[in-house]
């Protein structure tokens, strides 16, 4: 992994990494290529890729939305953690929740917080569709992170039934997110949400521009939801 890119990008971002934090993400790195020569994680492995498309890119909710102090987030669809152990390792007053379908990539997460020490993080294996109808999970966060999932309204459903009354949830989406936008509006509305700001993160060291889609819980979300995948898809 690239440290001076990642301190450089950090630093546009106005986030600060200490000497803790960047031996972390070392670590995470290396954890990441020695993993993936054994299983399907990423298909980014470069130095500056893993610094930049993965680390930074994961932490750009953190440069542009301001999230309480010691919030309980969970990400959906982690795969090998990103964006939500970038995030936790930026921020280790969070409560984590990483999510994924694939029990490999839990095991992978699992290994990579024991070799970081990290505590406060839990790697969960299920399907959103399902942990989102389980009391231990619905309406117990404040934040909920996604990227590279499914398409907005797909994702809602995966999504917002997580969120707290009062919460967040943050999609980290691509430049053209507006029609995905404008036919997940409904349903988000369905849902309990309200889509609160659409905002242009650049992503730094590069001319990619990130959108992330933030919309508010503002009601409990209808029991029928979340619906079985068939039926959502
Ligand atoms: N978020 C990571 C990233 O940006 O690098 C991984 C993206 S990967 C393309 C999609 C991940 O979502 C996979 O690891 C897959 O197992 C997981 N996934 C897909 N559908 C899911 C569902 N319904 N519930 C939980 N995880 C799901």
């Amino acid at each position: 992994m690239n440290q001076e890119l990642l301190l450089q990008g950090a630093n546009e971002l106005g986030l600060s990494i200490n000497q803790t934090q960047c031996e972390q993400f070392a670590v995470y790195s290396a954890l990441l290529k020695e993993w993936n020569e054994k299983m399907n994680l990423t298909a980014i492995v470069d130095d500056d890729g893993i610094a930049v498309k993965h680390f930074l890119d994961s932490v750009l909710p953190l440069a542009h939305i301001d999230l309480p102090e010691g919030a309980s987030l969970a990400d959906v669809g982690t795969g090998a953690g990103f964006p939500g152990l970038p995030i936790k390792i930026v921020r280790p007053d969070f409560q984590v929740t990483l999510i994924d379908a694939l029990n490999k990539r839990v095991k992978f997460l699992q290994a990579v917080c024991e070799n970081l020490h990290l505590s406060g993080v839990s790697c969960i294996h299920g399907r959103a569709e399902d942990l989102g109808k389980d009391k231990d999970y619905r309406e117990q966060f404040d934040v909920l992170t996604s990227r590279a999932v499914a398409n907005l309204k797909v994702l809602c459903e995966y999504c917002l039934p997580f969120v707290k009354v009062g919460g967040v949830f943050v999609a980290l989406k691509a430049q053209e997110v507006e029609e995905e936008l404008l036919a997940a509006k409904p349903m988000i509305g369905t849902l309990g949400g309200k889509v609160e700001q659409v905002i242009d993160a650049p992503l730094p060291q590069t001319d990619m521009l990130r959108k992330l889609v933030v919309i508010r819980k503002v009601a409990p979300t209808p029991s029928q939801f979340p619906r079985r995948a068939n039926k959502i898809k």
